[in-house]
């Protein structure tokens, strides 16, 4: 009885035609193979990435997040439980598949006996039938969705006229793509209906539900082992043909991206690159393929055109000519291109080649990625962040900066402030003397953590430090800290600009002076941790100063403060309860360093009703100072990152105060306030000065 619960593969076949369908499917692996070996040759040219430690490691991370499908849930859960359904389909019938093939290759082949058979025949069956269920509601669910004309869907470009780029190979690429599947899908479900039809409803056939019921309706279809015998062919070809397409399109991301998965690092872009002394002599930036690490060439080929970034994108949103997904997708024409290659379902621009205006040999960052492309950026990550495939646009874009650094290709502006930094360690171009000028209004003298032993140093920033607007709020940090009784000092004209926006402008030669200053300073003073009011410091001091030589406990103010709330040395009144605030999240504090929870600990400290914007916390909206865009001119953009995150505060309805923990956002934002014509109807305020009022 055993022996017959099973099914023939080859049902009615004769020996030529099995042996035609091993040939075309032998030519199938070849040409699966050689299009992966074009990725090979493509990634090879790349440079190190020093990604190869861990590998186990990254290997189960990477199994973990494919097999929950957790990065395509983040943020988009009807497209994640979509691709969950797709993927989980998708794999168990390929196992089944393998399963099948290895059975009748190998055991039936070699020993003659096969495992496809009995109870696991019956239990094998019922996984494929609801699996194959998933798999094609998933589809038709993808389906619906980008029937939604959803904008992250959306392949129109932010940089270039309409007339000027054709990406009609994307949407044929995603139609092809998704039918491919569904007629896999359908067609594997009709060979198992016409079977059992045909075989006359075996009774434990029941155990494939679906195929069983499906046999009813064929049933009358007449010649049955005539259908089975072409619709198993129909079914075998588009199989072989669909493994043939995955190297040369959108399917690569099937592989490439549990790939990309597992080489992501998590702080790739908080602590970039530094540029290695042999490619110095060179220049600091990227001018050719080569130039890029095979991390992220495989990175240009990870992209699924999910748009997730594209919609994240604070640029992409206040009317800049900047897409991250478009830069990424560029990058891979691109890099095809010069391998000879070009994508078959790709993009082409107006003059029928894949490369940009039509030059022979393109500079990377100029023409293939225009420059104020480049230089729309904000750094703030939300891309980054946003990816379901790891992929770190920020490396790329950073890198293509520096070369436009090397080339002199930027604003005035922004040279003035890189000039000023350089000559005085402030992008106000202020002498160092005057850093510390802010001190002379106090009823108290700060300690010099150069001369005397401090517990914490403050590195106070140029904002806070230069800025008239802030050094009010500056002010109140030291009263604040001083009336509590915190040990602390500040280095007083030994202070430099902390280089985390230079390093994001491309400004490496710069960064690396100012990071050696800084840390050479930090020497001289004697503190047990820093901590900085600035989330720009406070990401370079504690990720990237530590390759410089630099190791410290570095604290952002709000952690401090919860420390010491928690350490009972700061009390706070109820003075404020009931009142109605939102929260901003900076970039380089909430996303950069998962900061999110000093302070809503801080804001529910004061008793003051939190209410959400809808982008908090690791998705929270840049405010667009970030990258050096502060220094540059942004009075051509459509609607400012800021201003939009003000309208966003105010749709919430009577919130009062629009709360920041960064300088720079105070500065952002009371602009935007003012710009946005909401003059008025909410106050910009720093979490400070509410604890200063609690006190
Ligand atoms: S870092 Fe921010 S501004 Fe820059 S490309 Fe990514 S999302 Fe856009
Ligand atoms: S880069 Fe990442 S987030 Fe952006 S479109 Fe590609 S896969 Fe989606």
């Amino acid at each position: 009885m055993e022996e017959m619960i099973t099914r023939e593969i080859f049902r009615n076949f004769p020996v030529w035609m099995k042996a035609s369908f091993y040939v075309v499917g032998l030519l199938t692996v070849a040409f699966f193979v050689y299009g992966f070996w074009l990725k090979y040759k493509k990634y090879s040219r790349g440079r190190d990435a020093g990604r190869f430690n861990h590998l186990g490691k990254r290997f189960m991370k990477a199994l973990g997040k494919m097999a929950t499908n957790s990065t395509v849930m983040k943020r988009d859960s009807y497209a994640g439980i979509a691709h969950w359904m797709i993927f989980w389909g998708f794999i168990v019938l390929l196992i089944g598949t393998t399963i099948i093939a290895l059975d009748q290759d190998f055991l039936h082949l070699i020993f003659g006996v096969s495992v496809l058979k009995g109870t696991f025949y019956l239990w094998f069956s019922l996984f494929m039938d609801v699996f194959g269920v998933l798999f094609i509601v998933g589809l038709f669910m993808m389906l619906f969705r980008r029937a939604k004309k959803l904008p992250q869907l959306d392949y129109t470009r932010v940089d270039r006229k309409a007339d000027e780029y054709d990406r009609k190979g994307y949407m044929t690429d995603d139609k092809i793509f998704t039918w491919f599947l569904l007629l896999i899908a359908f067609t594997g479900f009709f060979i198992e209906a016409l079977r059992i039809a045909a075989d006359g409803f075996p009774a434990f056939e029941k155990w494939s539900p679906v195929g069983f019921a499906l046999a009813r309706v064929v049933d009358s279809f007449g010649s049955l082992n005539t259908l089975h015998m072409l619709t198993w062919w129909f079914h075998g070809i588009i199989v072989l043909l669909f493994i043939a397409y995955i190297p040369y399109s959108k399917a690569m991301h099937m592989l490439i991206d549990f790939a990309n998965l597992m080489f992501t690092e998590e702080d790739a872009v908080k602590k970039l690159p530094r540029v290695t002394e042999e490619k110095m002599k060179e220049g600091m930036g990227y001018v050719k393929i080569d130039d890029f690490t095979w991390k992220e060439l495989m990175d240009f080929d990870a992209c699924t055109k999910c748009g997730r970034c594209h919609i994240a994108c604070p640029a992409k949103n206040s009317g800049a000519p900047l897409s991250p997904r478009d830069v990424i997708l560029d990058m891979r024409t691109y890099a095809d291109a010069t391998i000879g290659k070009p994508e078959i379902f790709g993009q082409i621009f107006n003059n029928g080649s894949s490369k940009a205006k039509g030059k022979k040999e393109p500079a990377i960052a100029g023409d293939v990625i225009k420059a104020e492309t480049l230089w729309s950026c904000t750094t703030c990550m939300a891309c980054v962040e946003a990816c379901p495939v790891g992929i770190e646009h920020l490396t790329t874009i950073v890198n293509l900066r520096r070369t436009l650094v090397d080339e002199g290709n930027m604003e005035d502006m922004l040279q003035d402030a890189l000039m000023n930094i350089g000559d005085y360690g402030n992008s106000f171009g202020k002498p160092e003397r005057m850093r510390a000028k802010w001190t002379k209004d106090l009823d108290f003298k700060i300690k010099d953590a150069r001369k005397e032993e401090v517990e914490y140093l403050w590195f106070v920033g140029d904002y806070a430090s230069f800025d008239s607007r802030m050094q009010d709020m500056t002010r109140k940090v030291a009263s604040i800290l001083n009336k509590i009784g915190l040990d602390f000092g500040i280095l007083y004209d030994g202070e430099k600009n902390s280089g985390n926006d230079v390093r994001r402008i491309g400004e490496e030669g710069l960064y690396e002076m100012l990071a050696e200053d800084n840390i050479a300073a930090f020497e001289e003073a004697s503190f047990k941790e820093i901590f900085t009011t600035d989330p720009h410091s406070f990401n370079t001091i504690k990720n990237e100063y530590p390759e410089f030589g630099g190791s410290y406990t570095v604290h952002h103010y709000t952690g401090l403060l919860c420390k010491l709330i928690d350490e009972g040395k700061l009390k706070l009144s109820d003075k404020l309860k009931g009142v109605k605030v939102t929260y901003h999240d900076p970039c380089y504090l909430g996303r950069y360093n998962g900061e999110t929870a000093a302070p809503r600990r801080l804001l529910e400290a004061l008793g003051v009703e939190l209410v959400e914007m809808p982008r908090n916390k690791e998705n929270s909206f840049c405010c667009g100072a970030g990258g050096g865009r502060i220094w540059m001119d942004d009075s051509k953009l459509d609607e400012r990152p800021s201003e939009q995150r003000i309208k966003e505060a105010l749709s919430l309805g009577n919130i009062e105060y629009f709360i920041i923990a960064c300088p720079k956002d105070y500065a952002m934002y009371s602009d935007a306030v003012k710009t946005s014509g909401n003059e008025g109807k909410i106050a910009v305020r720093d979490i400070i000065e509410l604890i200063e009022e609690a006190l």
